[in-house]
């Protein structure tokens, strides 16, 4: 450290740092904290106040900050080496890796039929997507369909910020000002049965935003790719949780209409849903499937989209018949982020984190409902550890506090004095802790989020 100092570290931070996904204005004229330690699911900022946790880091974190057996993994791969390529090499933390990944999956979607057995590494979510849309896109030309060139995508999903995700993501504040450079995609309806875009009733519609994906898929049968989708949970759309029934209707969709589904399980993925992925709840084997986040417990960037092996076949050939994947990343299969991958699936066996996890979803699950009641408490929903409240200023008609209000920010405000670090986004205070959360510890932040909502809402 060159400085111990808040006032000078903040100073030099507003010179020279652009935060993502803020507003610099208002940050400059803020205190933000500087953090500066972990241990568990607790952070501390410079000035010795500890936090907790309670986005996980922005949804990485899984087992807890400054786990022993992930930072020996890491010290122990550091002193091997940092980094070398996959372009013409090979690494043991990847293979090894890559291993269990597909281990993972196979025992969870498909163990009749083990064939989610293709790995390929990058570094972060988006571009695990942009793989999975790229891969997609070629596996049709590869096998002389070239007519499949489009992407079916919903309304509210997220994928990530380089132009491919934002180009099948469908949320208007952050997207639609980059319209121009996107490839155009069929959006079908976001499964929000709260503010259902088909003026709906999740009771009674059967489902028909399923029926309105059939119309655009049968309508474009023969020039679909594939169908892109958050399964179970659209997460930075609003933490939306899809109806049960839903995920499974996409599958079958896809195998009706020979599409391809690709699933970017980037947050839902290793045991935020209560399942070690999202699709197991519905039994869903995709075709391809995208995973960063918390892969390596949220230590270090690293991204897999794993595909099905005919589509891996699709791309064998000889030189001359260009079927070649011609993708890469300098960083792709780090050594050291592998290593942490694997300490951190290791951990989920050690620790059986799954199976850990029900007594706190109960505890989660009880507490959103008794809440649900409170006045500006217009919707609350989870799957597993992931859960979003949606706060509005008038509960009858669901009208949503205005965007400058920042309803959701003075929630996390007022928090972050009682001690509790969340992110909102928009009226949606989002509450996704990491895994290795204690019941205790949960207990404790949701009386006190309860605490701030009352007080912010004054109710
Ligand atoms: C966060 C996220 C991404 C993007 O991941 P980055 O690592 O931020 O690029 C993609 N898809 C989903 C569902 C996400 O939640």
């Amino acid at each position: 450290m060159f400085f111990s100092d808040y006032d000078q570290l903040i100073a030099l931070d507003k010179k020279h740092i652009w935060h993502p996904f803020t507003q610099m204005l208002d940050w400059c004229s803020s205190d933000p904290l500087i953090i500066t330690e972990g241990k568990g699911c607790y952070i501390k900022d410079i000035n010795g106040r500890w936090y907790l946790d309670g986005v996980s880091s922005l949804w990485v974190n899984i087992h807890g900050h400054r786990v022993k057996e992930i930072n020996d993994a890491i010290k122990d791969q550091l002193d091997k080496i940092a980094h070398s390529t996959l372009l013409g090499l090979c690494g043991e933390t990847s293979i090894l890796l890559s291993e269990r990944i597909c281990q993972f999956l196979n025992s969870t979607l498909c163990p009749d039929n083990p064939s989610l057995n293709k790995v390929f590494f990058s570094d972060n979510g988006s571009t695990a997507v942009e793989v999975g849309l790229k891969m997609a896109f070629q596996y049709w030309r590869n096998i002389g369909q070239t007519n499949k060139n489009q992407f079916i995508s919903l309304n509210n999903a997220y994928h990530g910020d380089t132009l491919g995700a934002v180009s099948v993501g469908g949320i208007d504040l952050f997207h639609s000002t980059f319209g121009a450079l996107l490839f155009k995609t069929h959006k079908s309806p976001s499964p929000y049965c709260y503010r259902c875009e088909l003026g709906l009733n999740k009771d009674t519609c059967n489902m028909t935003c399923l029926d309105k994906m059939e119309e655009i898929i049968a309508a474009h049968s023969d020039t679909i790719a594939g169908i892109i989708i958050e399964p179970l949970v659209q997460a930075a759309g609003g933490m939306i949780v899809a109806p049960s029934g839903f995920l499974s209707g996409v599958r079958s969709l896809c195998t009706k209409y020979n599409t391809l589904l690709i699933v970017d399980e980037v947050a839902t993925g290793f045991g935020r849903t209560g399942k070690m992925f999202a699709c197991e709840h519905e039994g869903v084997v995709p075709d391809i499937i995208c995973l960063s986040k918390g892969i390596t417990g949220g230590y270090l960037p690293l991204a897999v989209t794993v595909a099905r092996d005919f589509i891996y076949e699709a791309f064998l050939g000889s030189t001359n018949e260009f079927k070649t994947f011609f993708h890469g990343h300098s960083y792709t299969g780090n050594p050291l982020a592998c290593a942490a991958a694997l300490a951190c699936l290791d951990i989920f066996k050690r620790d059986n984190t799954i199976e850990e996890l029900a007594p706190k979803i109960e505890i989660l699950d009880l507490w959103l409902e008794k809440i649900s009641i409170f006045p500006h408490v217009g919707n609350s929903r989870h799957a597993g550890l992931m859960a979003g409240i949606e706060l509005v200023i008038n509960k009858e008609t669901k009208e949503p506090y205005p965007y400058e209000q920042k309803m959701g920010y003075q929630v996390t405000d007022n928090l972050r004095s009682r001690g509790v670090i969340l992110r909102p986004l928009g009226n949606v205070i989002v509450i996704m802790p990491p895994l290795s959360i204690s019941q205790d510890e949960l207990t404790t932040m949701l009386e006190l989020i309860e605490t701030s909502i009352i007080e912010v809402t004054g109710a």
